[in-house]
C-alpha cells in the first residue's frame, strides 16, 4: 500500500512538474541566468550544457563587439499560445523593447516553431525576412535532425557575422539608418532583390510613359501624337508590368484612336478635312498601297478638304506583319514563301537550305541557297554556332527572277 501511495505521489509530482515545467507562460518563463539579456534561457534543458556555453559565448561576444543583445529562449511548450504573440509579449515583458539593439529568438519545440522579435535599430541589420532566411538555410538542417543546439549555434554564428559587419551602424546611434547602408555579409536576398529590380523597372517604364505621353500631348499634329504614343500600345508593357499598364494600355489605345480620328485642317490650305471611308479612299491610293492594306501590312487613312489636290494620305504600319518592304517596288508586300532544308547537316558535314521570298505586288522573286553548319558535338558552343549561322547566311548562290 505504501509503495502504491509513493508511486502515485511520484507520478503526480512528475505530471505536475512536467506540466509546470513544460507549459510556459510569458510571466513564468525564467530569464537567462544572471539576468543577462544576451544569453540562453533553457528551462527545459533541451540544449546540452556545452551547447548553452557555446551559445552564451557567441551572444556575449556579439554584445561586447556591437552592443547588440540577442537572447535565445528554448522551450518545450507554450500551452495554447500563438508563438508570434508569445514572442512579442515576452520581448516586452523582459524589457527588451526598451532598447534598440535587442533581439529575441524563441524556439518552441512541440510546435517546431521559431520566432524572431527584433528591436527597432537592430531590425535594419537583421530584418525579419533575413532572420527567416538564416533560419531556413542555417538552422533548419540541424533542427530537422532534432539537433536544436547545433541549429541555433549555426544561426547565431551567421547573425554574429552580419551584426559584426554592420557594427559601425549599430554603435553610431546618431547615424540615420537605412536598409541601403546595411551589408549582408554575402547573404543575397535574392527574392526581394529581384522584386526591388522589378519595381525599379516598373517605375522607370512608367516614367518613360509619362515623358512620352507628355511629348505626345504637346505635339499639335495628330498624326505625330499618334506615332509618338504608339510605342506604348504594345502588349508587352502590360504583360511585363500589369500594374500599372493594364489600365494605361486602354487609356493609350483610347488616346490613339481619338487622335487618329480627330478632325484636322489641311497643312497646305488650312481648310478643315474629313476622313474618307475604306471604300472611298481607294481612289486616292496606289495599287501597291491597296495591296499593303489587303494583306494588313499597312493601313491608310485618306483625308480630303474638298479643294482639288488637297489630299493627305497617312500610313499606319502593322507592328508585327509577315510582310516586309519589297526590295523591288518598295511596298510592304514582300514575304517568305518557304525556308526549307534541302540537305540536312550531319556531325561530319554541312547541309544546304533554300529560302524563297516573293512580292505580292510586283511578283518579284528571290531564291537563296545557304549552308547549314555541321552539327556541334559539345555543349557550350553557342557562340561558334551563332557565328557559323551568320557565315552561312551569306548567300553563296542566288537567283533573282525579275518579272519582265
Ligand atoms: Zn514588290
Amino acid at each position: 500500500m505504501k509503495i502504491i501511495l509513493k508511486y502515485i505521489i511520484a507520478l503526480l509530482l512528475l505530471c505536475h512538474s512536467s506540466l509546470w515545467a513544460r507549459d510556459w507562460r510569458v510571466n513564468t518563463l525564467p530569464k537567462p541566468p544572471d539576468g543577462n539579456l544576451w544569453a540562453v534561457s533553457n528551462p527545459d534543458s533541451l540544449l546540452s550544457a556545452e551547447e548553452v556555453a557555446k551559445l552564451n559565448t557567441l551572444l556575449s561576444d556579439i554584445e561586447q563587439n556591437t552592443s547588440s543583445k540577442i537572447t535565445v529562449a528554448v522551450v518545450m511548450s507554450i500551452n495554447d499560445e500563438v508563438p508570434k504573440v508569445f514572442a512579442n509579449q515576452l520581448f516586452d515583458y523582459w524589457g527588451m523593447g526598451r532598447e534598440d539593439n535587442t533581439m529575441l529568438i524563441l524556439f518552441v519545440r512541440d510546435l517546431q516553431r521559431m520566432e524572431f522579435e527584433v528591436g527597432a535599430r537592430l531590425r535594419y541589420v537583421l530584418p525579419e525576412d533575413l532572420c527567416v532566411q538564416i533560419q531556413q538555410e542555417k538552422m533548419m538542417p540541424a533542427i530537422r535532425k532534432k539537433e536544436y543546439g547545433q541549429g541555433l549555434i549555426k544561426g547565431v554564428e551567421k547573425m554574429s557575422d552580419i551584426v559584426n559587419e554592420n557594427k559601425d551602424l549599430l554603435l553610431d546611434t546618431d547615424q540615420e539608418l537605412s536598409f541601403a547602408y546595411v551589408k549582408r555579409h554575402g547573404f543575397i536576398r535574392l527574392r526581394s532583390k529581384a522584386l526591388e529590380i522589378y519595381i525599379g523597372l516598373t517605375v522607370l517604364t512608367l516614367l518613360a510613359y509619362i515623358v512620352v505621353l507628355f511629348r505626345a500631348m504637346i505635339t499639335h499634329d495628330f498624326y505625330k501624337k499618334y506615332q509618338t504614343l504608339k510605342f506604348f500600345s504594345m502588349y508587352v508593357w502590360w504583360v511585363l508590368f500589369p500594374v500599372p499598364f493594364v489600365g494605361l494600355f486602354f487609356f493609350t489605345k483610347y488616346l490613339m484612336k481619338k487622335w487618329r480620328d480627330a478632325p484636322r485642317n489641311s497643312p497646305t490650305t488650312g481648310k478643315p478635312m474629313h476622313k474618307l471611308t475604306e471604300e472611298e479612299e481607294d481612289v486616292y491610293l496606289q495599287a501597291g498601297q491597296i495591296a499593303e492594306e489587303s494583306v494588313k501590312a499597312v493601313d491608310y487613312d485618306v483625308w480630303v478638304s474638298g479643294e482639288p489636290n488637297d489630299i493627305m494620305i497617312l500610313s499606319y504600319k502593322t507592328r508585327f506583319s509577315r510582310y516586309t518592304k519589297c526590295p523591288n517596288c518598295g511596298f510592304r508586300t514582300y514575304y517568305e514563301v518557304y525556308d526549307n532544308v534541302v540537305e540536312s547537316a550531319t556531325y561530319a558535314g554541312t547541309g544546304k537550305a533554300e529560302r524563297k521570298q516573293v512580292c505580292m505586288q510586283c511578283k518579284y522573286e528571290h531564291v537563296v541557297t545557304y549552308t547549314i553548319p555541321s552539327k556541334a558535338r559539345h555543349g557550350g558552343q553557342k557562340t561558334t554556332i551563332k557565328k557559323a549561322i551568320k557565315r552561312s547566311m551569306r548567300p553563296d548562290s542566288e537567283s533573282n527572277n525579275q518579272p519582265s
